[in-house]
């Protein structure tokens, strides 16, 4: 037996990243079969997509679906895959974008397309998944990659700070509203993760400074990993997290374990 014998998982924004470490994990653990359901199919990273690393890899079954998280019909399309693939345990909603900003100069285009992607996308990610697996006897977990900033805030990214406190809070209600169905809803809040969601840094000698003093401040002294997180995601996904509903889990190496 491992961890994660036998279930279905759908990752959004699984081809780079986090997600991308989060489908790898869950296939190291024994999944049947993930879906990797993302706007574009080609990692950002090197290497090969996600699903084909994946039936290379392990014996899980993996596909791709292509999916703009901010359209429910695509969500539907993704969740459907994993139906059609053995049956939906696992809701990962983790497609999301981030960006340095000024409050002041924020637009309402800006503003939009921040909250359709970060929250909205996985609202309906999540209430998709949710119909599901009650209609399939209920059981199962969605787990939503909130942020740090989701808890505390951050001046440098009020409208990320916005939608991930949007998406704390309704990992916390959907926690209460479906527990009664054994469907279990969890966030977890990463730190400073090593992934290319900003894009390349445009001044990389500012970027390494920039670097160094993180590390120095982090109590465990280096930057996150999507294997971090792919960890605390496999523990909610499994059984040995069959009693944690309605959790936050902070994946941030004790950045904010001042607070
Ligand atoms: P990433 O490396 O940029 O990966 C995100 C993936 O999602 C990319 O393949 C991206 O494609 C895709 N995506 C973007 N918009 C989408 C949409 N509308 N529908 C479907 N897929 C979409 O980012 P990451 O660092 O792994 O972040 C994953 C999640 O963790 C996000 O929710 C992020 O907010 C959260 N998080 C990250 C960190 C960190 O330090 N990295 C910290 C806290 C929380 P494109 O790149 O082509 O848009």
């Amino acid at each position: 037996m491992t961890l994660l014998d036998g279930i279905t998982a759908v990752v959004t924004g699984g081809s780079s990243g986090i997600g991308r470490g989060i489908a790898r994990g869950f296939a190291e653990h024994g999944a049947e079969a993930v879906v990797v359901a993302d706007i574009r199919e080609e990692p950002k990273e090197d290497g090969p997509p996600t699903h084909e690393l994946l039936e290379a890899e392990t014996d899980t079954e993996s596909v791709f679906v292509e999916c703009d998280v901010t359209r429910r019909s695509d969500l539907t399309a993704a969740v459907d895959a994993a139906e059609a693939a053995g049956g939906l345990d696992v809701m990962v909603n983790n497609a999301g974008i981030w960006r340095a900003e000024d409050f002041l100069d924020v637009t309402e285009d800006d503003y939009q397309r921040m909250m359709d992607i970060n929250l909205k996308g996985a609202y309906f990610g999540a209430q998709i998944a949710a119909e599901r697996l009650v209609e399939n006897d209920g059981g199962g977990s969605i787990i939503n990659i909130s942020s740090i900033a989701g808890l505390f805030g951050n001046g440098n990214w009020p409208t990320y700070a916005a939608s991930k406190g949007g998406l704390t809070m309704l990992t916390y209600s959907l926690a209460h509203e479906f527990g009664d169905r054994g469907v279990r809803v969890n966030a977890i809040h990463p730190g400073g993760i090593q992934t290319m969601i900003g894009g390349e840094p445009s001044e990389p000698e500012a970027a390494a400074e920039q670097a160094q003093q993180f590390t120095q401040m982090v109590p465990l002294g280096r930057y996150g990993q999507p294997e971090d997180v792919a960890g605390a995601a496999t523990f909610l996904a499994s059984d040995l997290a069959s009693y944690v509903t309605g959790e936050s889990l902070v994946v941030d190496g004790g950045w904010t374990s001042w607070r």
